[in-house]
């Protein structure tokens, strides 16, 4: 059996989910859900409820995250990211790129504050906000 890793689709979201999903692999930045909405207007998708309804179910699996600060959607870019616990976002307000990536360090030092303040961690969104290295070169 062979599996392509990329962007792996899974096979039991719904049709919406589907659509949004496909939207956000898509998206060179991050989405709202109006932005989704008005992508997917041609597919048949008409009313705000139908695209929330798909990004809540996206989100609670993992397969798109939600960034605070802007309100707005991204395909998850690391499958692992959840086994680690942390997930760190490099938005760039020059560009609006979006770099997903997990640091051992942080989450190390974070799993050593929980344990000393009896905190229990459900999950770890950072979102870090910034130029990233091509619009510094460019600016
Ligand atoms: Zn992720
Ligand atoms: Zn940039």
């Amino acid at each position: 059996m062979t599996m392509a890793h990329d962007h792996v689709m899974p096979t039991d979201l719904t049709r919406n989910q589907e659509l949004v999903l496909g939207t956000l692999n898509h998206a060179p930045a991050p989405l709202s859900a109006y932005d989704i909405l008005d992508l997917l207007r041609s597919e048949g998708l008409r009313a705000p409820l139908q695209v929330y309804r798909a990004l809540d179910k996206l989100v609670e699996r993992g397969l798109a995250h939600r960034l605070e600060s802007l309100n707005a959607f991204v395909a998850c870019a690391d499958e692992h990211c959840h086994r680690k616990g942390l997930i760190a976002f490099a938005i760039c307000e020059g560009c609006g790129k979006v770099d997903e990536f997990a640091d051992a360090v942080i989450e190390e030092r974070l799993g050593k504050w929980a344990g000393a303040t009896g905190f229990k961690v459900e999950r770890t969104t950072m979102e870090i906000r910034g130029k990233c290295a091509e619009c510094l070169k460019a600016a």
